[in-house]
C-alpha cells in the first residue's frame, strides 16, 4: 500500500526507483524487506538498522541475519538519544514489560521513534537517491501506537517531501493487515525460512518466552494462517 502523494510537491523524479527498508530484526520487518525484493527487485533493495539503544541487542544482530538471508545490504546507524530519554520498557533496564489499563498506551511506546527512524531512514535514503522508504508499521491488530497509524506516516511523509524537497514515498505493505494476513504474505514472499532469524519477544529471549504480549501476537498469527513458526524451532 501507498501512503497518499503529496500534490503541493514539484520535485521531479530527483531520486532513484531504489528502496530503503527499515529493518528491526522482527518479523513484521523481515516480511517488508521480502516485500520490497519482489516489488523493486534485489539490487535495487537496501536496509537499515538502528541502533536506538534497545535493551535487547540480539535484535542487531537478528537484523544482520535476515539481510544477509535476503542478499540485502544492511547498515546500523546509532541514535543513543531514545535509551538516554528512558522512560520506556524497551529502552530503561528499570522497567518491566507491563500490560496496560484499557485506553493506556503501553509502557513499550517509545515516543518518536517511528518519527525519528523514518526521518533518518530519509537522510540516509537521500545520500543513495532512493526514493521509496519501507516500514513494517500497521494500524490493525497491534498496540495502538499512534506513530504507526496510516495518517502519522502520510503526514510524514509530506514532511519529509518539503523538507528534504525530494519526492519520496513511504510504503506500508502491513498497514491494514492483521497478524495472520502478515503471516501469509511472508508465506507467498518466500520468506518463512528467514523467521527463524527474526526477533518479536518484549523480554528478549531465544527462543522466545511465548508469554508476553508481543510473543502471544506472533504465536496467534502464524496458528490462525495454520504455518509453524521456524522460530519455535531454534536451539539459541
Ligand atoms: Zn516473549
Amino acid at each position: 500500500m501507498i501512503v497518499g502523494k503529496s500534490t503541493k510537491i514539484s520535485t521531479g523524479d530527483l531520486l532513484d526507483e531504489r528502496a530503503l527498508v527499515v529493518l528491526s530484526g522482527g518479523q513484521d520487518s523481515t516480511t517488508c524487506l521480502y516485500w520490497a525484493i519482489e516489488k523493486f527487485g534485489a539490487t535495487a533493495v537496501e536496509s537499515v538498522t538502528f541502533d536506538y539503544g534497545q535493551r535487547h541487542r540480539i535484535e542487531l544482530e537478528c537484523a544482520q541475519k535476515v539481510a544477509e538471508k535476503a542478499g540485502i545490504p544492511n547498515q546500523i546507524l546509532p541514535i543513543d538519544t531514545f535509551a538516554v530519554l528512558g522512560g520506556n520498557a524497551l529502552t530503561d533496564q528499570q522497567m518491566d514489560v507491563e500490560t496496560p489499563t484499557t485506553g493506556q498506551l503501553p509502557n513499550t511506546f517509545v515516543p518518536g521513534r517511528n518519527l525519528i527512524f523514518m526521518t533518518f531512514a530519509a537522510a540516509f535514503a537521500y545520500q543513495r537517491k532512493a526514493r521509496h522508504l519501507v516500514t513494517g508499521v500497521a494500524q490493525t491488530d497491534y498496540s495502538g501506537y499512534p506513530d504507526c497509524r496510516e495518517d502519522t506516516m502520510r503526514a510524514l511523509q509530506e514532511a519529509l517531501q518539503l523538507g528534504m524537497e525530494s519526492n519520496f514515498e513511504i510504503h506500508t505493505p502491513l498497514m491494514h493487515m492483521s497478524k495472520k494476513e502478515t503471516v501469509e504474505l511472508a508465506k507467498r514472499l518466500g520468506a518463512i525460512e528467514a523467521m527463524a532469524f527474526t526477533h518479536t519477544c518484549y523480554n528478549g529471549e531465544r527462543p522466545p518466552c511465548g508469554h508476553c504480549a508481543s510473543c502471544e501476537l506472533r504465536a496467534k498469527g502464524f496458528s490462525e494462517a495454520g504455518i509453524r513458526d521456524p522460530l519455535l524451532d531454534v536451539k539459541n
